[in-house]
């Protein structure tokens, strides 16, 4: 699929826009490329779409952090925002978004698409994903089964049933809303309000479906295809746009969130995109030196330890670790190496052992720097 463009770029704002200049901005593009004044025009519809995703995204406080912090991953990432399929519609934009128009701009029919109309709309979903450190690393499509409301398969969602269709509701004449005229001791008052009679749907069920008793959705599965991209970590979390709860009778679906968690490795433990691992060598191969093998998240390494290797020696393969999920760089693994003394020897093995004892070289002298191992395990954490 193609790159997304950067959401400050497509508003054409700087990265530390105030929330007024980014709403003006997206004001200023939705008009540009307004289908009402671009008819036909499948790329305008196209940058219209892309205006409204990059204003949802940058105008909520906690997606743009994200968004800052993790690029497009960070906010739904491939699959995730409106941009693709099952992205967002052109109404869904008014339904959403209308009101930024506000009555300025009522002329270019900003009014007309049924936006009085109140769209219902569903509930939001969140689920969470357990990932393993080799899903992590690569990225992983799953496809999970999602238990949510569905729209009715009896009546397609209208909620009315087989062979009847809803009248229009004769309080409001179908706009959905009522004018009241009230009067007070200053005059007549005039308000406007969402039609009682059929809760601004402007429609009145005339008989009712039997399977969704007339809501238009029920409780069923859903496959859903997440793809997730390389790198994310526990507590980030993914939107999934319109892929939540249907709304009753048509509206415009919930979203699903998706969380992700993260199952223990049997080798490794994670500090940001760096993996530790701890390695036990033997004391002839700390004396002596050699390769030994490391199992990375790609398989397993050579690496070379240098005679007289000591315990609490930390090795830094560089570029072993966890990809950024925004793409950009990746982490190392940190190799931590203990010796490992025997527990039982033979009576032979004792010999030696009580031999090398008496030799000189076996007196322990460290250098300056292995004397206070803390400070070395602090520094990688820090
Ligand atoms: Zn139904
Ligand atoms: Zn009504």
């Amino acid at each position: 699929m193609a790159t997304k463009r950067d959401y400050y770029e497509i508003l054409e704002v700087p990265r530390n826009a105030s929330k007024e200049e980014i709403k003006k901005a997206y004001r200023k593009q939705a008009l540009k490329y307004h289908p009402d004044r671009n008819p036909g025009d499948k790329e305008a519809e196209e940058k219209f779409k892309e205006a409204a995703e990059a204003y949802e995204v940058l105008s909520d406080d906690e997606k743009r952090a994200r968004y800052d912090r993790y690029g497009h991953a960070g906010v739904g990432g491939a699959n995730g925002g409106f941009g693709s399929e099952g992205g967002m519609t052109i109404e869904d934009i008014f339904a959403h978004f209308g009101d930024i128009f506000g009555g300025h701009f009522g002329g270019f029919g900003f009014g007309s698409r049924g936006s009085e109309r109140r769209t219902s709309k569903g509930q939001n979903l969140r689920i969470n994903v357990k990932l393993t450190l080799e899903e992590i690393a690569k990225g992983v499509e799953k496809k999970i089964k999602v238990n949510k409301y569905i729209p009715c398969d009896a009546c397609g969602g209208t909620g009315s049933a087989k062979g009847s269709s809803p009248s229009t509701c004769s309080t409001c004449h179908g706009s959905g809303m009522v004018t009241k005229i009230t009067n007070t001791f200053l005059g007549q008052m005039q308000t406007t309000t969402t039609c009682p009679t059929c809760g601004g749907e402007g429609k009145i069920i005339t008989s009712k479906c039997s399977k969704c008793y007339g809501e238009g959705i029920i409780k069923g599965d859903e496959i859903i295809t997440l793809n997730i991209p390389a790198g994310v970590a526990e507590g980030m979390q993914m939107t999934l746009s319109r892929k939540g709860n249907a709304a009753r009778r048509g509206g415009i679906n919930g979203d699903l969130i998706v969380t992700f968690s993260e199952e223990k490795h049997p080798d490794f433990i994670r500090d940001g995109n760096d993996l530790l691992y701890s390695l036990h060598i033997s004391f002839p191969q700390a004396v002596m030196g050699g390769y030994v093998e490391v199992p990375t998240l790609e398989g397993k390494v050579k690496i070379k330890l240098e005679p007289g290797t000591q315990p609490g020696k930390i090795l830094r393969l560089k570029g072993k670790g966890l990809p950024e999920v925004n793409g950009y760089g990746k982490g190392d693994m940190l190799v931590y190496v203990n010796v490992w003394v025997p527990r039982n020897l033979t009576r032979d093995e004792r010999k030696i052992i009580e031999k090398l004892a008496e030799s000189s070289s076996f007196v322990p002298n460290p250098e300056p720097d292995e004397k206070n191992i803390f400070e070395k395990i602090r520094g990688l954490f820090s």
